[in-house]
């Protein structure tokens, strides 16, 4: 599914430009345009939804398949001494784009 209004869905239609490192038939990943770290990339499955609380077997599967793939791209984009794995749910944790999306950070020591 795609959502005609959704930024996410322009970038992944190449509707908006975006630095893209990574695309494959299931997700892309591109350097987030407000780096919060060093290294800030992001991970987004190019079906549309907003939340785990939309995920199906399908789009666990999907998931299951970013996790698996996001080591050497995170290795592959100057995350050389480890990096954390964001997901932002809802407005308490500020999730800004409703188009669920895994921010990789990294490439220096992060603060916690
Ligand atoms: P959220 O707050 O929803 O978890 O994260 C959304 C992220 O998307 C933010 O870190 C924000 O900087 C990034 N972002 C928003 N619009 C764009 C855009 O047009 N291009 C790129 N590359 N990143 C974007
Ligand atoms: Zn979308």
């Amino acid at each position: 599914m795609i959502d005609n209004n959704c930024i996410f869905c322009k970038i992944i239609k190449g509707e908006i430009p975006s630095a893209k490192v990574y695309e494959d038939g299931e997700f892309v990943v591109f350097k987030d345009v407000e780096p919060k770290a060093e290294v800030h990339l992001l991970a987004v499955p190019k079906d549309h939804f907003p939340h785990l609380s939309d995920l199906d077997g399908e789009r666990a599967e999907v998931l299951s398949h970013m996790l698996a793939k996001i080591p050497q791209i995170a290795a592959e984009n100057g995350c050389v001494g480890g990096y954390r794995l964001v997901i932002n749910q809802g407005e308490d944790a500020g999730q800004t784009v409703r188009h669920l999306h895994i921010h990789i950070l990294g490439g220096e020591p992060l603060a916690w």
